[in-house]
């Protein structure tokens, strides 16, 4: 997890040093799941379900709570992607989360959107 002062003060969070950047750019390897010029989608290094993805804008956004007017158009194109590899890969029943800031388990300081399948999920989520 960043430091939460890096997490909180962006103008002392170097974009380059960013994890999911770096997958998006091709810098780092990671399992692709989609790619076009506005999002990249991978599977979860460490997967939560049979099927766990996701979906990332190629923009560095910081979390949902970074969405605005001015970018949340690829927040849209993003829901479209999810729908599309979700059924491309044949889950027809599945969860979308989007963990926003530390204490709700952000780790990743780049915003994204695990998509979640194959097996029954509870609710309320710890
Ligand atoms: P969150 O904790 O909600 O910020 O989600 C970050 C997710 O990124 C976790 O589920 C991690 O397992 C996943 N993750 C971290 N590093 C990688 C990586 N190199 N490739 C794929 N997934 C990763
Ligand atoms: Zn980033």
């Amino acid at each position: 997890m960043l430091p939460k002062d890096k997490f909180y003060h962006e103008g002392e969070f170097s974009v380059s040093d960013c994890l999911f950047c770096k997958i998006a750019a091709g810098e780092i390897p990671a399992k692709k799941v989609y790619e076009d010029e506005r999002v990249f989608a991978f599977h979860d290094i460490e997967p939560q379900a049979p099927t766990h993805f996701l979906v990332i804008p190629k923009e560095h956004i910081p979390s949902c709570g970074a969405v605005t007017p001015a970018n949340s158009a690829v927040v849209g194109h993003i829901f479209e992607v999810i729908a599309r590899v979700a059924e491309e890969l044949g889950m027809s029943d599945f969860r979308v989360v989007s963990n926003c800031g530390p204490q709700a388990g952000q780790s990743v300081a780049h915003l994204h959107f695990h998509v979640l399948g194959g097996r029954d999920m509870t609710w309320p989520p710890g």
